[in-house]
């Protein structure tokens, strides 16, 4: 019998209420990993219930915000200390390159050590009175029990970014795991107990969406929801949310524009393009999907383009050499293909790829780099998320005509520029209806930099000083420091 993963609950490992159980598998060899716990309304109301047990126990909110700020540190060492592994996990679960996933993994720490040095810089502050007897201040607190419900791309990445600054603010969390990633984030939980978090501050109830997802979702003791997905996911979330008047975050989906003008370096911008939907086999809400470039380097970057998609090294994630892995499991690969057939229905020329990869000797989710040409703004392949590596190549003449195009989108996530002109670059950073624009670069991230998803990509703000106010709530005090006898009860008085 395969490895068996139980809930993590209160500081303990909890067998599934149903006794039920889910098998994770490698996408690349299609091999069995392990079991994780079938979850259930009544294992989410346990975690809900040990989260809001925690929320006012002594043992976490005596502590100060110093105090909490040390923990997500040692949490933040045991991690990196458990790099390799975590890293190895993920890569077996998703399918991601081993190489990006020890590079996430190397970086994870520092994302913990930010908001280990922010959790005591959250403040209120003094407001100005019309009345010099009364002293009027703000103070923010926690919101008390967040619930994070987090897709399979980049498991620990995406939690981390949830739960460091809803901790850090001093709420404590239930986490759901992707159905097909929960390992990591079962490992991450416990390695928050071997930091000394208080049992019960942190909860993984892992399984599926539509049960323990949901059931977290509609727990009413729930405060707050942070989650990443797709945009549809997102949007029954934000209508339950709403019902309740509960805070909600989202981070959704995306269908970025990258964008070579006429004098850009178009080496650099092949890497880019390349970059921004080959990448993690296109599976990143990020995915620079649709390429859109100036008509005069048009077909020396699409040749770049399509040679680098056809010389891409596909195989077992976990070797060295490999360049990319499989899709992430069966519904991925049937989505990704439909997809092509569907672009191919509506007119473009499929130039590279559309297909599995001849020649492997894996039998996983395997899906070739492609090139989608002779596509325009209305079709689906254009429209629409596919979630894989997958490139739609359009030509473009003059700047508005390319900015109506690139807006001309549901999606607000991220947009790339390829130029050398300075204005061009602060004229497109400001024009591009896109939450975060890169010039010149494209993937970059970091905990201190603030994201944001215009449009339906997304509600609410991760990372950055900014992401502490998504897991903290405002109170207006006010003192009346004048005990003279109130003349008339019937006016108000500032
Ligand atoms: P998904 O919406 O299917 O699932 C995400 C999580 O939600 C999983 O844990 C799933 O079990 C859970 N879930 C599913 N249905 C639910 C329900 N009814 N109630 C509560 N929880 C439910 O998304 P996915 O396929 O796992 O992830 C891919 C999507 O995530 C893409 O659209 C991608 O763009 C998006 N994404 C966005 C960001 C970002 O930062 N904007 C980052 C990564 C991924």
């Amino acid at each position: 019998m395969s490895e068996r993963y139980l809930h993590f609950i209160n500081g303990e490992h909890v067998a599934p209420s149903e006794d039920r159980f889910f098998t994770s598998t490698n996408p690349a060899t299609l091999e069995e990993l392990y079991e994780a716990a079938r979850g259930t309304a009544e294992d989410v109301d346990r975690a809900v219930k040990a989260a809001h047990r925690a929320f006012t126990s002594r043992a976490w909110s005596s502590l100060s915000a110093t105090a909490r700020g040390h923990l997500l540190r040692r949490l933040g060492d045991l991690v990196g200390q458990n790099a390799e592994q975590l890293a190895r996990f993920e890569s077996l679960d998703n399918g991601k390159l081993l190489r990006e996933m020890r590079g996430q993994l190397a970086t994870l720490p520092e994302y913990l050590y930010y908001y280990a040095g922010l959790a005591d810089k959250v403040q209120g502050s003094q407001i100005p009175s019309m009345n010099p007897a009364i002293l009027n201040y703000t103070q923010r607190e926690a919101l008390g029990v967040v619930g994070a419900i987090t897709p399979w791309n980049s498991p620990l990445t995406l939690t981390i970014s949830k739960i460091a600054p809803a901790l850090a603010a001093g709420n404590t969390v239930v986490i759901k795991p992707s159905e097909y990633t929960s390992r990591t984030v079962l490992l991450l939980a416990e390695l928050a107990d071997q930091a000394g978090f208080p049992a019960g501050v942190i909860n993984v109830v892992t399984g599926f969406g539509a049960e323990a997802g949901a059931a977290l979702v509609a727990h009413p003791l729930l405060a707050k929801i942070s989650f990443t997905g797709s945009t549809a996911t997102g949007s029954s979330i934000a209508a339950q949310a709403a019902s309740r008047f509960i805070g909600c975050t989202l981070e959704l989906g995306g269908k970025s524009p990258n964008i070579v003008f006429d004098d850009a370096n178009v080496d650099n911008a092949a890497m880019g393009v390349v970059a921004g939907i080959y990448a993690a086999a296109g599976q990143t809400c990020i995915a620079g999907s649709r390429v859109f470039a100036h008509k005069s380097v048009y077909d020396e970057l699409l040749e770049k383009v399509v040679n680098r998609a056809k010389s891409i090294i596909i195989g077992d994630p976990l070797a060295e050499a490999t360049e990319l892995g499989p899709l992430a499991f069966a519904d991925q690969l049937a989505k990704v293909s439909s997809y092509v057939q569907i672009g191919a229905g509506e007119g473009a020329t499929v130039l590279a790829g559309g297909s599995r990869p001849g020649g492997l000797d894996l039998p996983g989710y395997f899906f070739s780099p492609t090139v989608l040409t002779d596509v325009t703004n209305d079709m689906r392949v254009v429209r629409e998320e596919i979630f894989g590596p997958v490139a739609a190549i359009m030509p473009f003449e003059h700047e508005d005509e390319l900015l109506a195009a690139a807006n001309d989108t549901e999606y607000g996530l991220a947009a790339g520029v390829w130029t050398q002109n300075l204005a061009r670059a602060h004229r497109m950073a400001r024009r591009l209806e896109a939450g975060t624009i890169w010039v010149n670069t494209y993937r970059a991230m970091s905990p201190m930099s603030p994201r944001q998803g215009f449009k339906s990509s997304g509600v609410g703000i991760e990372h950055g000083l900014e992401s502490m106010n998504e897991y903290t709530r405002l109170k207006s005090v006010w003192i009346n420091t004048d005990e003279s006898p109130v003349a008339d009860p019937f006016v108000m008085r500032a």
